[in-house]
């Protein structure tokens, strides 16, 4: 069955979205097969978003990321990975379907609420990342 990392962001959790959020991937179907609420470090921020080292948005984005509290989760379900980055909607908000998480509770593209593994690599590499093997309940 496939698995993919998701995380509300600093934003939503601040923002009291974390049960809309947890509802909808619920509602959809999809499975938490693991779940934590954590602070993440530096050093783990950095490692996550490893791809965007040389973009400018990298400094503030890890700032950002480490700012508050997040909740991270593994989601499983069929096409889990390809189907959660639909809910989510567009990376800038501005851009995203009324109807996805980012396009109704979401304005501006550094704090758009809700992160998703974007392919299978990332997923494996993702979930590695967050969570130990003993996490798991399913
Ligand atoms: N980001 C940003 N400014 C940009 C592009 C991206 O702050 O111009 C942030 C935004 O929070 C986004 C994250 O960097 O969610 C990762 O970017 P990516 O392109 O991987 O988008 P995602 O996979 O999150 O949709």
């Amino acid at each position: 069955m496939e698995r993919t990392f998701a995380m509300i962001k600093p934003d939503g959790v601040r923002r009291g979205l974390t049960g809309k959020i947890i509802q909808r991937l619920e509602d959809k179907g999809f499975k938490i097969v693991a779940l934590k609420k954590m602070r993440i470090s530096f050093d783990l921020a950095e490692e996550h978003y490893g791809e965007h080292k040389e973009k400018p948005f990298f400094k503030p984005l890890v700032e950002f990321i480490t700012s508050g509290p997040v909740v991270a989760m593994v989601l499983e379900g069929p096409g889990v990975i390809a189907e959660l980055r639909k809910m989510m909607g567009a990376t800038n908000p501005a851009d995203a379907l009324p109807g996805t998480i980012r396009g109704d509770f979401a304005t501006t593209i550094d704090e758009n609420v809700i992160h998703g593994s974007a392919n299978e690599a990332d997923a494996e590499r993702e979930i590695a990342l967050f969570f130990r093997p003993e996490e798991f309940v399913s």
